[in-house]
């Protein structure tokens, strides 16, 4: 265990049990839900992977719901440029560069302290996805990447879990549910990463609206899902793409499984078995993303050991080192994002030199 995973709350009023009923009264009105529903979705365990915008978005909406247990893996911290979109966030975490997945947990806590959230500040990848996601009823995507999300597919697919597709870029939105065994999987519906989603958020921009659009339809499709189960007739079957700029929208069938499908047809679980993982990986908004290996970092001693080179900051979930034009931001089990270049030689080259190789 980490530091960050034993974070404790500090202690907070809770409510009474009448209070509860009250906290989901509106809810179990709604004829779809009932209070059968209520308790199905508190004794229900989620897992988001990613909590920037889609997945702050669908976080809040299932914790407000009273989703009963809850795990958020992120592997990146807060920014200025984050707070356009990403709900769960505010200036002071930006500020203090916090971990996405401990602010969102923080915030969480604040507005329902009756379920429980599990921040995880990890990179998801082949070796540890199984010990981050075991044991969750359904998967939601709230990453920016279809690595990642071929990854989660074939993970979902070869333990039969269901999950939910979730994208957001400008003012384009798209989501798909997967219930493996019985609908198409991703790659029977992209084989390979699609051409017009390799846009990002930093090269194409990204309206707010569109986020929360794509995050309500996923965290409904979620509560559908908790409370009737993977053969709830009103599941929708189709990837679904809306742009709220244009008001284009789309459905592709998805009700069945392509046939010869690598992954739900084959079995052929190439994104799992690790083999087109790189250690070091461009993430976006010009930087460069380090997990060679795990190597439990001494914050303050590194901070010492820094000082004449730099710029140092730490906190106990960050240090952030600053040289010439380059940030670099160090997580407590040694991973490293570089910012200021896309250059992984030069990325790692800065890493051996102020982390060690
Ligand atoms: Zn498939």
């Amino acid at each position: 265990m980490t530091s960050l995973e034993q974070e404790s709350s500090p202690p907070r009023p809770s409510l009474p049990d009448h209070d509860l009923e009250e906290r989901y009264s509106r809810q179990i009105l709604f004829r779809g839900i009932g209070a059968e529903g209520q308790q199905k979705l508190s004794a229900a365990r989620v897992a988001i992977v990613g909590c920037g915008a889609t997945g702050s978005a669908i976080a809040s909406l299932l914790a407000r719901a009273g989703v009963g247990s809850m795990r958020i893996v992120d592997r990146d911290y807060v920014e200025p440029s984050n707070l356009q979109r990403q709900s769960l966030f505010d200036e002071s975490d930006a500020a203090q560069s916090l971990p996405k997945a401990i602010a969102a947990a923080r915030k969480i806590a604040a507005f329902n302290s009756q379920i429980t959230v599990e921040p995880k500040v990890e990179d998801l990848i082949p070796s540890n996805i199984e010990s981050l996601l075991d044991g969750f009823d359904l998967l939601l995507d709230g990453t920016d990447n279809f690595e990642t999300r071929y990854l989660i597919n074939d993970y979902a697919v070869s333990r039969s879990r269901p999950w939910i597709y979730s994208a957001a870029v400008g003012s384009y939105a798209v989501t798909l549910n997967v219930v493996p065994g019985q609908t198409a999987c991703l790659s029977c519906i992209f084989p390979d990463s699609p051409q017009g989603m390799v846009e990002t958020c930093e090269t194409s921009g990204i309206l707010n609206s569109a986020v929360n659009l794509v995050a309500s339809i996923a965290a409904t499709e979620a509560l559908k899902l908790l409370v009737g189960g993977t053969a709830f007739p009103n599941l929708r079957q189709t990837l679904l793409s809306f742009d709220v700029w244009t008001n284009e929208h789309a459905e592709i069938s998805a009700a069945k499984p392509r046939s010869g499908c690598r992954a739900c047809g084959e079995r052929n679980f190439i994104h799992l078995a690790g083999k087109s993982r790189p250690h070091i990986t461009l993430c976006g908004r010009n930087s460069v993303q380090i997990h060679e290996r795990q190597r439990p970092l001494d914050f303050a001693e590194m901070d010492r050991r820094l000082q004449p080179h730099g710029t140092v900051r730490h906190n106990d979930f960050v240090l952030k080192f600053w040289r010439d034009s380059y940030e670099m931001t160090l997580f407590p089990d040694g991973r490293a994002i570089i910012k200021g270049t896309t250059d992984t030689a030069v990325a790692r080259s800065l890493y051996a030199r102020f982390v060690g190789s």
